[in-house]
């Protein structure tokens, strides 16, 4: 996360009385009898003195009145989770703006962000991500924002993405998902159109509360991003993250969220999608068993099917998807971010 300085306060400090009370010894010259006006010449300009400095205090006092104590920062405070932003990576945006705003919006990576309020810490919200095609450099976060007295304000910030280092491995499947015969193709071909028409429905809307957690609680047997070469044929990146599930392991929902999907595909096997709102999706593959309908609302930790290995699988496991606005990215990375109850 990216965190501000702490800003040090300088404090003028009043300087020391110096002068004003020195010793009255007229060395060298004759004493007089001392006199009634003359006679505690010391105690005198002590008097003066703090007198002086009274008068000095009081002006200092009515010169503050007058200006504001504190000017209204213009300053946006933005930050973000992961740190360090790669390819392939979900982030979190967390945005407190110089004024109360009504609503938030922002571009980034040529997508829209969307955001919302947590009232608790007075910052705005937006999970969006870094697709694996992004080549790294230097990108801007454009935000704008709309006061609650009807003004638009903006504020670009300039972040930087490093590039991702992803595995290679080969992996053997049956011949039928490298090499589809006609029927099958056919099959691959309606399975794209229903997945077209689901991802057109997302919402922006946020139905996410809370940190995502894990669907099972299982070791991991393979990362997101890994580069397969199936039956040394097809290549192809691993856009989820596996655990490592015998077949009939309930399968909890990784946050609160809408059924999107909740069918068999050829390659994905039975598979449920879950909609969490601001563009983004977590897809449960290859179970054995759906239970879940799509239309249905759901809790994070309610269980939405069991796992197995239908579909395009090696044997039974779990693969965890995170889809956002079309893009697929790192679930380990979201399942660490910390976010709020809203
Ligand atoms: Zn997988």
């Amino acid at each position: 996360m990216h965190f501000c300085g702490r800003a040090s306060i300088h404090v003028a400090l009043p300087l020391p009385l110096q002068g004003f009370a020195g010793s009255n010894c007229g060395c060298g010259t004759p004493q007089r009898p001392p006199t009634r006006g003359r006679r505690y010449p010391s105690a005198a300009r002590l008097l003066l003195a703090v007198l002086t400095l009274a008068v000095f205090q009081m002006a200092a006092a009515v010169s503050a009145l007058a200006v504001p104590k504190k000017k209204v920062s213009n300053a946006w405070s933005v930050q973000w989770q992961p740190a360090q932003l790669v390819n392939g990576a979900p982030v979190v945006f967390q945005i407190a703006p110089p004024a109360r705003l009504t609503g938030l919006s922002a571009k980034w990576l040529e997508h829209d962000v969307f955001f919302d309020y947590d009232a608790s810490s007075k910052t705005w919200y937006g999970i969006a991500g870094v697709s694996l095609e992004t080549h790294p450099g230097i990108y801007l976060l454009e935000l704008k924002g709309t006061t609650s007295s009807g003004n638009e304000i903006s504020f670009t910030r300039k972040i930087a993405i490093r590039p991702a280092r992803y595995p290679s491995i080969a992996v053997t499947v049956a011949k039928r998902f490298t090499e589809p015969s006609q029927e099958q193709l056919q099959q691959i071909h309606q399975d794209k159109s229903v997945k077209q028409d689901v991802f057109s429905h997302t919402t922006a809307e946020r139905e996410w509360t809370g940190k995502f957690r894990a669907p099972v609680d299982a070791p991991v047997s393979d990362v997101f991003g890994t580069r397969r070469t199936f039956n040394g044929k097809v290549q192809s990146m691993h856009q989820g993250l596996d655990f490592a599930v015998p077949k009939g392991t309930p399968v909890l929902a990784t946050n609160a969220g809408t059924v999107l999907l909740a069918s068999p595909l050829y390659f994905e096997g039975n598979c449920v999608v879950l909609d969490h709102g601001q563009g983004l999706l977590t897809l449960y593959l290859h179970l054995s068993e759906i239970k879940v309908k799509a239309g249905e609302r759901v809790q994070g930790g309610q269980e939405i099917g069991l796992s197995g290995g239908t579909g395009r699988a090696t044997g039974p496991h779990l693969h965890l998807a995170v889809r956002w606005e079309g893009v697929y990215l790192n679930p380990a990375t979201l399942l660490s971010l910390k976010l709020p109850e809203i």
